[in-house]
């Protein structure tokens, strides 16, 4: 119905970028994206008043509208545009422009196709850099010499096209690649933009197999000063991933930002003097709670070890965060007592509900201020260490102390 009524409205709508290459690949597209020779605003508005339940939200800054109907199916509707980069690696300058315009400024040939949603042509493909012959052949293909210079993040896109689609990119693609490096290109991309295409890549589900792609397109420096020295990194991102779905399935709201055990991983043997490097440019959340997890890691089973008691151990990994648990788990995972007191520790010591909390402490006779943060840490230990676990067990043990008279 939308490209009947973009038709009414004489700004034409097409099915375009990866939702196009999806269908073609015959796989489920999460997103679709239309985009409209016109104003979004004002057909989302037309859609809204003739389809029955449909709604919208309108991005001002954008100039985009997500359009939904009464089912859930969301459209993100963009005006079309041309776009025209003033130096390398520098944001472009955007203006309306039609369907061609908008095809033109796109990363990759398979990415450049369009479906019209006209009534008359519906369906018809749109494919003027022959995209549908690259995805056929399994190429991945810029649309001119100069678009990895105009913007480095098509280098990363185009690493998690291949990976995710067992692509490559086409030969002379291989050479702009290889321009693009000795042109330095990426250290004239903000930190923040560099970081935001390194995250989707840590994220990616097949990472362990980017990793050869990384090597083989000399991209290594991004993350690191040097390739990892052995072959077992994918292993080891393997097993971090397995960990994380591990963590996932036992605590589904445990919020966990999945790149942060890759990174530590990625960064278990790189000096902390070379992390600072790569973190000063980066806007990485809980930056030191990562540098304080690295500087733990490797001492972590000597640490262990000499920790007798089950708080002793708790508080080791009290210091440690989930993210740095699992790095743990994933480095030692031929060490069954390291794992074994990690799952300890995540599944059942640090949710232990304290037999008291502060005010009840108070309502007891205790004073408020540090000494009372001292005492629920005692009671938490001797929790840990079994010696309390109920109310009344837990007032005795504080008389016995002398902490309660
Ligand atoms: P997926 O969402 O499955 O990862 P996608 O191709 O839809 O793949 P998006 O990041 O949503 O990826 O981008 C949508 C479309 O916008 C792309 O298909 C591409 O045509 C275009 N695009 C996105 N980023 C760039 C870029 N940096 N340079 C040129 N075109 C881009």
């Amino acid at each position: 119905q939308i490209g009947r009524i973009a038709q009414q409205l004489g700004t034409p709508a097409y099915l375009v970028g990866g939702a196009v290459r999806d269908l073609f690949l015959k796989r489920y597209a999460p997103d679709l994206d239309v985009a409209v020779e016109g104003d979004t605003r004002m057909l989302a508005e037309a859609c809204k008043a003739q389809i029955h339940g449909a709604h919208y939200q309108f991005h001002a800054q954008f100039g985009t509208a997500i359009l939904e109907d009464s089912q859930g199916v969301a459209l993100d509707l963009a005006q079309c545009r041309l776009e025209h980069y003033p130096a390398p690696a520098a944001l472009p300058e955007v203006h309306p422009g039609n369907i061609h315009a908008d095809l033109a400024r796109r990363d990759f040939t398979v990415n450049a196709m369009a479906i019209r949603l006209d009534p008359q042509h519906f369906g018809i493909l749109l494919d003027p850099y022959d995209g549908q012959a690259d995805l056929q052949a399994g190429l991945l293909r810029t649309l001119h010499s100069r678009s990895f210079l105009d913007d480095p993040t098509r280098i990363l896109r185009g690493l998690r096209f291949a990976t995710r689609f067992q692509m490559d990119l086409a030969p002379e693609c291989h050479q702009q690649l290889k321009q693009a490096l000795q042109a330095d290109i990426f250290t004239q991309l903000s930190g923040a933009r560099l970081w935001r295409e390194l995250r989707y890549l840590l994220e990616l589900e097949a990472l362990p197999v980017a990793l050869s792609l990384l090597t083989a397109w000399k991209l290594w420096f991004l993350l690191r000063p040097t390739p990892p020295a052995s072959n077992t990194m994918p292993t080891l991102l393997q097993r971090g991933q397995e960990q994380i779905q591990w963590l996932s399935a036992q605590f589904p709201e445990e919020p966990l930002a999945i790149f942060i055990p890759m990174l530590t991983l990625i960064w278990q043997d790189v000096t902390l003097r070379d992390i600072q490097h790569y973190l000063d440019r980066w806007p990485v959340p809980d930056r030191s709670q990562l540098l304080a997890d690295l500087r733990v890691l490797p001492g972590l089973p000597d640490t262990l070890l000499k920790a007798k008691r089950p708080s002793q151990k708790a508080n080791i990994w009290q210091g440690v965060s989930v993210a740095g648990i699992l790095a743990a788990m994933a480095i030692y995972a031929d060490n069954p007592t390291l794992v074994d007191s990690a799952r300890l520790y995540l599944q059942v010591q640090r949710r232990l509900p304290s037999p008291f909390n502060g005010q009840e402490l108070q309502t007891l006779g205790l004073k408020a201020g540090p000494s009372l943060g001292k005492t629920l840490k005692l009671l938490r230990e001797a929790q840990l260490d079994g010696e309390i676990s109920n109310k009344e067990n837990a007032q005795q043990w504080l008389i016995k102390q002398g902490i309660l008279p």
